[in-house]
């Protein structure tokens, strides 16, 4: 396996990232390490869309255009009440700001950040069935993504989250999940239920350091692999052609 020179680039570590690295840590490596593309999905490419309307309404007062199943959806959450008054947030903050938590270093994007009520909030766009799988304000206190907003700057003394669910087909209208917490709880519960996913993260990163472009892919097939995950979601991995399992 042939090396090549460079400097040594550490791993910024996402909510993401770390998801997909929970799944399967050979996902993760395909896509990070071996730096192969996914499929971009159609509810990928919705919730861009939709966020980004919802990022136009916080951020500058944009009504939501109805004539689209995008504004259809925000503008559902808006009439619920569930979203912040227009230019009163951060929005989309903490993107190329990267913060450290005990000595490792992270990145997470925050949809809205209410600073007068300390609420840190995301948007949620899913399917009619995804609503049956949200978050209830007891698990929201234990979600990799949720604890790692509220270590994000600015970090309060008390945060309350607010995650809003968007369900993009059948009768359930958007609703809230709110609970509040601690930077202490937030990160007692990172270091519980993510930081030995993200040492390995960090383990096989350095691993790949130098190695050349067209060993990447194989040297992923060392990775340890999880084949229960291989359909989440009721669609193949993108790398079950890939993977040797
Ligand atoms: S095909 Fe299955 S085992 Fe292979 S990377 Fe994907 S989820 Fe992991």
């Amino acid at each position: 396996m042939s090396s090549i020179p460079g400097a040594y680039k550490p791993l910024i570590v996402s909510p993401s990232r770390i998801k997909d690295a929970s799944r399967c840590m050979r996902y993760w490596a395909f896509c990070k390490l071996g730096r192969l593309p996914r499929e971009e999905t159609e509810p990928l490419r919705d919730g861009q869309a939709a966020h980004s309307v919802a990022e136009n309404y916080l951020r500058h007062g944009t009504v939501p255009d109805v004539t689209s199943k995008y504004g259809r959806w925000v503008l559902g959450g808006i009439e619920q009440q569930l979203l912040p008054k227009p230019k009163t947030c951060l929005v989309e903050f903490g993107r190329n700001m990267p913060f450290e938590f005990d000595g490792l270093p992270y990145t997470a994007i925050t949809d809205f950040i209410h600073l007068e009520s300390r609420t840190k909030g995301d948007h949620k766009f899913v399917s009619a069935r995804g609503a049956d799988f949200a978050l209830t304000p007891e698990t929201l206190l234990t979600d990799v993504q949720a604890c790692l907003n509220v270590l994000a700057p600015p970090v309060f003394p008390e945060t309350w989250l607010r995650w809003i669910y968007y369900p993009k087909s059948g009768k359930t209208k958007p609703f809230a999940v709110d609970a509040k917490t601690t930077p202490e709880a937030a990160a007692a519960t990172l270091r519980r239920v993510a930081l030995p996913v993200v040492q390995e993260m960090h383990t096989y990163h350095k691993l790949f350091a130098g190695v050349h472009e067209g060993d990447r892919v194989d040297l992923c097939q060392a990775i340890p692999c999880d084949s229960t995950q291989c359909f989440e979601f009721n669609r193949p991995c993108d790398y079950s052609p890939t993977c040797k399992r």
